[in-house]
C-alpha cells in the first residue's frame, strides 16, 4: 500500500497524545516515531516532493481533527531560507532528503536576539523546537545547487497558528500564519 508508512506514523502520533504526555515525553516519543518514518527516503509522494523556484514550499500531509498535531512535508530549492520565526507550539524535524542548517536565536528580555547554536540535520536525523527552551530559529537548505527535503510535525494545526517572524538584529517582530501551499493530502486510505 502506497501510504501505509505515513498511515502508520499518523496513527502512531494519535496513539502518544492520546495520552496526554508532558511535552520532554512528546519529544522523545515522538522523535522515535518521525526517525522511523524517515529512516528510509521511499514514501513521499512525488508531489509533495516538488520545489518551488523562488519559494520553500510547506504541503500539508496529514492535520488531527483535533488539531493536536499536523506534519507537513518542507520542501526546499536551492538556496532557500526561513527568515527568523517562532512557532508558538513544539515541532519535530525529521530530515527525509538533503541537509538543513538550523541556527537557534536567543531573545534577550528587551527582545534584542542573538544567534546560538547552529544545528545540520542530515538524512534520518531528528531535530525539535519547543517554546519552554529552544522556539526561534532560522532554517536554510544546506545546498545551493540541490533539493532538499524535511518532515515537520508539530503540536497544533501549524498552518493556523498565529507565530512571529523576527528582525534578527533588533528583535522587532512581525506576526503571520503560514498556511499550506497545497489544497490536496495524500490519501491515506488508497
Ligand atoms: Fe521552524
Amino acid at each position: 500500500m502506497k501510504n501505509e508508512k505515513l498511515l502508520a506514523f499518523a496513527q502512531g502520533m494519535s496513539r502518544l497524545l492520546e495520552t496526554r504526555p508532558a511535552e520532554p515525553d512528546i519529544l522523545r516519543d515522538g522523535s522515535v516515531l518521525l526517525a522511523a518514518l524517515v529512516a528510509q527516503d521511499d514514501w513521499l509522494p512525488e508531489q509533495f516532493a516538488v520545489p518551488h523556484p523562488q519559494y520553500y514550499q510547506q504541503y500539508l500531509l496529514y492535520a488531527d481533527p483535533l488539531e493536536r498535531f499536523s506534519m507537513v512535508s518542507f520542501v526546499w530549492g536551492p538556496g532557500q531560507k526561513t527568515p527568523v520565526h517562532d512557532h508558538m507550539t513544539w515541532g519535530l524535524i525529521g530530515m527525509l532528503r538533503g541537509k538543513e542548517v538550523e541556527t537557534h536565536y536567543l531573545r534577550d528580555a528587551h527582545g534584542a536576539m542573538t544567534p546560538g547554536r547552529c544545528v545540520t540535520l542530515l538524512p534520518g536525523q531528528v531535530g525539535s523546537v519547543s517554546p519552554t527552551t529552544h522556539d526561534i530559529h532560522e532554517v536554510a537548505n544546506f545546498y545551493a545547487d540541490q533539493t532538499s527535503i524535511s518532515i515537520h510535525v508539530y503540536g497544533g494545526n501549524i498552518g493556523r497558528i498565529h507565530r512571529h517572524v523576527f528582525d534578527p538584529v533588533t528583535g522587532a517582530e512581525k506576526s503571520f500564519v503560514s498556511g499550506y501551499c497545497s489544497d490536496v493530502v495524500p490519501n491515506l486510505w488508497s
